[in-house]
């Protein structure tokens, strides 16, 4: 059996599989393997119970500046452009409103909206009269003295991103064979640790061990653990947050998104449909830390143990992390929406209505084994709780390390493209990353930012 390749991929997720997907049909790149604890694809955060299904286009996210708002977006493209051109049954075109409430945000949004629609030829500045008439379910029982404006956009996606993972990996490996490359994907095989060696990596499976040249840790939540045992990222360690979701019969066939507290870097609740099945409506997720790094696996409470957030360092960067009024303030709300009986009560009240005024707790229903966990990084230097990014590998040590990334279902092709730059750089002369052709691909025709970053 083989057990020396190009490229080792540890976690098949949206992330991971992204890069594998670029990798196979952009480089000539002849040998990756890929290692995967479950028995198939996009089965913990990337699933497609586990997250709101949201391609995040820069429209609807009030916490982004207008950089960051074009870059997602330019990310976002290539994965609309992924479904429409390759797998249609893994998203839908869905239209997103992000409203502003109250004076202040209603102001804010004015100049947000004058800020991106240069930008966003599809983003459209919705007054009352035109929301009541377009959402009569955002403005039904609204106090008609509030002040309220809705940032609209058609050009919306909802994304099954569980299948997107599918999807890519079906064409990766359909394309290696047609290319005579080597792809193995193991399934059902946890990686035990990770090893530097003179020249990459050994890659440690129960007795056996494979050496790689270039490594992609896209392990989610278990990444920075990984990082960790090849000796970098130690000024990070974790604090997971469990993120769960309320049902109920879709009450407005779009995306409702509110206006996002920017010192929080959690998502606040908002309404999706599901793009399965767009006659119900998750609400959420609420944000409940818990010390797993995945939900449904107990297992993984010992990887949180030695993640670094028990240590006396870790324990005073999250200490320092909570010291930030707002986000103790937006815990405890969470907490009690996750009471049992009077939780959703709870989540009607301060969250819910927000966005639909007449809703009741009792149209709720707690979505029963869904939701997944976002693996907020603290920094261990400033004691802030970061959007987890990459992790930059010091220099000479051939790895790109993604930490549950966010948005990072939305940013994975994105972010493969940053990873597969770096490995045709590490693997030496005479290795091409075809990036024009790869966006060209993938380019939607339809819609976009009319200033673009693209090569
Ligand atoms: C509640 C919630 C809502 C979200 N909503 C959105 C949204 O609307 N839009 C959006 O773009 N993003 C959203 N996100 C973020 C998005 O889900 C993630 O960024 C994305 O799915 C991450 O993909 P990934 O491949 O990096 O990680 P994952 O999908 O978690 O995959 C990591 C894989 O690594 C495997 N693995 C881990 N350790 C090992 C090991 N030691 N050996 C072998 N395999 C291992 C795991 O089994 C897993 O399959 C949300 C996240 C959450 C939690």
């Amino acid at each position: 059996m083989q057990n020396d390749y190009e490229v080792g991929v540890l976690g098949a997720g949206v992330t991971g599989i992204a890069t594998v997907f670029a990798l196979i049909l952009y480089t000539n790149v002849r040998s990756i393997v890929v290692f995967e604890r479950r028995r198939g694809p996009a089965q913990v955060n990337s699933s497609r119970v586990n997250n709101s299904q949201t391609l995040h286009m820069g429209r609807a996210e009030s916490n982004y500046n207008e950089a960051q708002a074009v870059a997602v977006s330019e990310d976002a493209q290539l994965v609309a452009g992924f479904v429409e051109r390759l797998a249609p049954e893994a998203g839908q075109p869905m239209s997103t409103h992000m409203i502003a409430v109250g004076n202040a945000e209603v102001a804010e949004f004015r100049n947000r909206f004058a800020m991106l629609s240069p930008h966003f030829s599809d983003l459209r500045l919705l007054e009352r009269d035109e929301l009541a008439r377009m959402a009569p379910k955002l403005m039904e029982g609204r106090d008609p003295k509030e002040a309220i404006v809705s940032l609209y956009s058609e050009a919306g996606y909802a994304v099954d991103f569980q299948s997107l993972g599918e999807a890519m990996l079906a064409k990766a490996i359909a394309e290696a064979k047609r290319m005579g490359k080597t792809l193995d994907v193991r399934f059902g095989t946890q990686v035990d640790s990770v090893r530097r060696e003179k020249i990459g990596f050994a890659i440690v499976v129960k007795d056996e061990e494979y050496l790689v040249k270039t490594l992609e840790i896209a392990a989610g939540n278990g990444s920075l653990l990984i990082a960790h045992q090849l000796g970098y990222g130690r000024e990070f360690a974790m604090l997971p947050v469990a993120g769960s979701y309320f049902v109920t019969k879709t009450l407005l066939d779009a995306k409702v998104y509110g206006f996002q507290d920017p010192s929080i870097p959690l998502a606040k609740a908002h309404s999706d449909p599901d793009v399965n099945d767009r006659g119900v409506m998750r609400f959420g997720p609420t944000a409940r830390p818990m010390p797993l790094l995945e939900r449904d696996s107990w297992s993984t409470l010992w990887e949180f143990v030695r993640v670094g957030t028990l240590s006396p360092r870790g324990l005073w960067g999250l200490a320092r992390v909570l010291l930030n009024l707002h986000l103790l303030m937006f815990g405890a709300k969470n907490v009690l929406y996750e009471l049992p009986y009077v939780g959703k009560w709870f989540f009607a009240r301060m969250e819910a209505r927000k966005i639909f005024p007449t809703i009741r707790a009792r149209d709720l229903a707690l979505a029963k084994g869904a939701g997944g966990i976002r693996g907020q990084l603290i920094d261990l230097r400033t004691g802030a709780l970061m959007k987890a990014e990459r992790i930059l590998p010091p220099e000479g040590l051939h790895a790109n390390c993604i930490p549950s990334p966010s948005p990072g279902a939305s940013k994975c092709l994105g972010n493969a493209i940053v990873s597969v730059r770096n490995h045709v750089a590490w693997q030496g002369p005479g290795y091409q990353f075809d990036e024009t052709r790869m966006r060209a691909d993938l380019r939607r025709t339809n819609y976009g930012p009319r200033k673009t970053t693209a090569s």
